[in-house]
This record gives C-alpha cells, structure tokens and sequence, in this order.
C-alpha cells in the first residue's frame, strides 16, 4: 500500500518535493529481487521512507519550508538518509512542514500549509499538527511507509497525536544529527513516524548508532552503558512476567483538557490495569514553568543558528543598494526580512533579545534552571537512574518515596486537532499545544505518542468524529524499547 505514492495527493501538501515512480521504481523491483532470494538488506528493504524537508539530501532539494533556502540543494547526504538507503529503504520524497521546524500547525512553510488527511465531521480541515506535518500525513495517508521527521520540543509527538498515527522521540544523542539543519541544538531529535510501533521500532533499530561526525551523537562507551537497556531483548517477557509501574504525573490533569483527551487518557490507564500493571501518581512540580522555559531556551538557540543565513554563505540573496543611507538598503537586512516567514523573525527577535546582556540573567539563565528543574523532576520518580548522571547527582535527588516507576503515561496534547480556519492569530495559542511534549525534550528523554480510540463517549464539540487522541508514553534516559513496548499494549 505504501507504494502509491505513485497516488501523491497534492491537495494535502504534505510534500514540498514528491518524487515521481521513475526516481524510485528501480529500486524497489531491486529489492523485491533480493527478497525473492532470500536475502533482504533488512526490514525495510524496497520500503518507501518519507524525510522531512529540514533533514540533507544530495539528490533533491533541502529548502527547510523556507523561502531562505528555496533553491538550495545540500552537497551531502545527512547520516540518518544515507543509513536507510544502505538499509535498502527507498526515499519517497521530501515532506512540508513549519519553515526551520518552528510551529505546531504546519502552516509556516513557504510553501503553504498542510492539511490533516483526517477532516472534521463538519468536513472542514483541520491542522495536521506541526512542525512535522508533513511527514505525518504522508504516513497517515499511506503514500509512504514511515517518514522521519524531527522533533525539538515535539515536532514529531504532535503531529502524530493529530493524525492517528505512532510517533516516536527517542532520547538525546542516540540518533545521528548530523546533515539534520539545526533548529535548537541542545533539543533536537530525528525522530519515527509510522503507522504502527513495529514500523518505528524497525527504523530506530537502522538508525540507533553511534556518529563520529555529530558531537552530540552519543559515545560507544555511553552507549554500552545502556545497551542492556536498548536492546534488551528479555524485555518482552518482563512485560508479560512482570507488571510494570506506570506513573501518571497529576500537573497534566489541567482544566484545559479536552474531554475527549481525558477519557482517552483514563481509558488507556483502566485498559493497562486491567492487564495487571499497577497506576501510580507522582508529582512533576517544575512542569509548569516548562513551556516557557522552552520558549526561552529553543528560540535562544535558533537566533544564533540562523545567523548563517545572511545572503552570503547561505541563503536566496535579496540585492539591494550597499548604502547605510537607507537602513532598508543593506543586502543583509533585505535578505533575512524577505527570506524568513513571520515566526522565524519573531523567534530571531526573541531569542536575540533574550540573550542580549541586559536581559540573559532574566530569560535564558532562569530558563537553564527550570530545565535543570524538570530534569531532576524526571530522575526523581523513575526507577531507573539515569544513566548519563553522576553518582552525587544521583544521590541528591530528592526520590519521591513510592514513586518509582517504569514509565509516565499523559496525553500528548491538551485537544483534538483544531480546525485550520479556527487557528488563533496569537503565537501563544499555537504554543501551549506544546504544554506536554516540551518536558521530555528539556529531559532528553525517550518519549512515544500513539493513537488510542475512544467511542462515542464525548460531549466535545470539536472532537473528531473518529476520536482519535495520541498518548504519550515517557521513559528514563535509555530506555527506548521500554518506552516502544508500552505503546504497543496500546494499540
Ligand atoms: N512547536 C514547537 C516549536 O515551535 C516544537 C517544534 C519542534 O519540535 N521542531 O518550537
């Protein structure tokens, strides 16, 4: 089914550069001759992969939804493209999404928004989530098997929640960044978007390697530390043997909540107790300042990446006379006014400010410390220690008595998908979509949204009439596989 991308269905957008069968067709029917031998490369051979557009590739355009880079073709494959293709995977295309990765609508691309392939009952769009959503859809809409996407803050969880499909953040530095174009450094993570869990736990296991050429990626030494844990296989048997402790973190009961969120959510924790795991409340006190730590910290990062893009090294040049006459005349200026959207200009203006001297001690300090917060937050319920920290770090944590458990379990966003027509002009309405994928992302911590279906119950009037909502599953530093497991009992 995934092949008919061949049916590319341009009204969804969900495609900035759709490849045409002639690009791909080959090498699928070579594949399928190496299956037919008995010798697939791997689990993915001849499967069609979509990526998004802000992930390198040398043989079609990398435009990031930005008019900055709208002819800009990378010189070098990114390591996560050219791991799949040795895998055997097939690339599908390049998919749309918010220009640079910031957004949570996918409706600031330069090349217009994109449309949730779910509509609401009303028949109206709906956002498909962002700034992924272009990767989303072309999984939801079968015209690929699965497609990468990235997620700083939730990029990839979001999209997934609003498209009924499973998508997977995986901790910090295990997938290579490197030909990824970086949005927030510290945040940034390639992550999975699939029909099911199984799809995505076949991609993460191509993609989890150790990269000399990103310096984040992290460090074969690091990784031996935590391969017990990634690669486990008794895991299986110790879901099924053993129950496990699922946390269920109460500063995510806000009043916001959809009713259709809140049902999914306690359906989800009524159906794993009903399979013998025990529920368990714990307290994340920082998360409330997460989001505006986020939106201090990602913005930060951004305006120092995006200085690049000046008209010289990189960018669509924008010529104007080289006077400072006319403030307007200065080909940097035109270049950057003219090339970004009107989010990455608010993000610059922001993150420039904040990190400017009279005001870092204020935003971006506070900031590091509410992330500093929620991490220590995350180590104190878990049961698993984080495998990265110190041992002093660990034993002045403040575990919560009782609290140790396996993995959280919350929604992924506070509602169901809004309709596009009804998207608020204020940024802050877009951001506190990501009131709950944020934390994880401060954390670097594994974290998997996948679609739970809830009938018939809701008196939500914005609710889909599938009722489709995306829980999140969040697990300690490493623990990846634990954190796939759990979202497979869900589905
Ligand atoms: N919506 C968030 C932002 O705009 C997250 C984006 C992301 O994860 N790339 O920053």
């Amino acid at each position: 089914a995934e092949r008919c991308i061949a049916n590319h269905i341009p009204s969804l957008n969900a495609f900035i550069t759709p490849l045409r069968a002639g690009q791909w067709l080959d090498r699928v029917r070579e594949a399928d001759r190496r299956k037919e031998q008995g010798k697939p490369t791997s689990a993915v051979d001849g499967r069609l992969i979509a990526i998004k557009d802000n992930i390198c590739t040398r043989d079609v355009p990398t435009t990031c939804g930005s008019g900055t880079l709208d002819h800009f073709t990378s010189p070098f494959n990114a390591t996560v493209v050219e791991q799949l293709e040795a895998a055997g995977a097939v690339i599908a295309g390049k998919t749309n999404l918010d220009e640079f990765g910031m957004g949570s609508h996918s409706v600031h691309s330069h090349f217009g928004p994109v449309k949730n392939s779910r509509c609401h009952r009303s028949g109206q769009d709906l956002s498909a989530g962002g700034s992924s959503g272009g990767s989303a859809v072309a999984v939801a809409a079968d015209q690929c098997y699965v497609a990468l996407g990235t997620d700083t803050g939730g990029s990839v969880r979001l999209p997934a929640a609003y498209t009924g499909t499973v998508g997977f953040k995986p901790s910090y530095g295990l997938i290579s960044r490197w030909g990824v174009v970086a949005y927030a450094n510290s945040l940034d993570t390639v992550g999975i978007l699939g029909r099911n869990t199984a799809s995505v736990r076949d991609i993460f296991a191509i993609l989890n390697q150790h990269d000399a050429r990103d310096p984040t990626s992290l460090s074969p030494s690091s990784r031996s530390r935590i391969t017990s844990h990634i690669q486990a296989p008794p895991l299986a048997s110790r879901l099924s043997s053993s129950p496990i402790r699922i946390g269920v973190p109460i500063e995510y009961n806000i009043s916001e909540l959809s009713p259709s969120v809140r049902h999914a959510w306690l359906l989800t924790l009524s159906h794993l107790r009903e399979q013998g795991h025990t529920i368990h409340t714990v307290s994340l006190p920082a998360t409330k300042h997460a989001l505006s730590a986020y939106y201090v910290l990602a913005p930060a990062e951004a305006s120092s990446n995006l200085a690049k893009y000046d008209g010289v090294r990189y960018g669509t040049r924008t010529e104007g006379p080289d006077s400072d006459r006319r403030p307007d005349g200065y080909l940097y200026a035109n270049t950057r006014g003219n090339g970004f959207g009107p989010e990455v200009q608010r993000r610059i203006l922001l993150g420039t400010y904040s990190l400017s001297a009279d005001a870092m001690d204020n935003y971006f300090i506070q900031a590091q410390r509410v992330r500093r917060l929620v991490q220590q937050d995350f180590n104190a319920v878990f049961a698993a220690q984080h495998l990265l920290a110190t041992a002093q770090a660990q034993d002045a944590k403040g575990r919560q008595e009782l609290a140790d458990v396996d993995v959280l379990i919350c929604p992924t966003a506070p509602s169901p998908p809004p309709l596009l027509s009804k998207l608020g002009s204020s940024p802050l309405d877009a951001y506190v979509n990501d009131v709950f994928t944020v934390p994880a992302s401060l954390a670097g911590l594994p974290a998997i949204s996948v679609p739970v279906t809830v009938t018939g119950t809701t008196q939500d009037a914005d609710a889909d009439a599938a009722e489709v909502v995306g829980i999140q599953v969040l697990g300690q530093y490493g623990d990846d596989m634990l954190v796939m497991q759990v979202g497979e009992l869900l589905e």
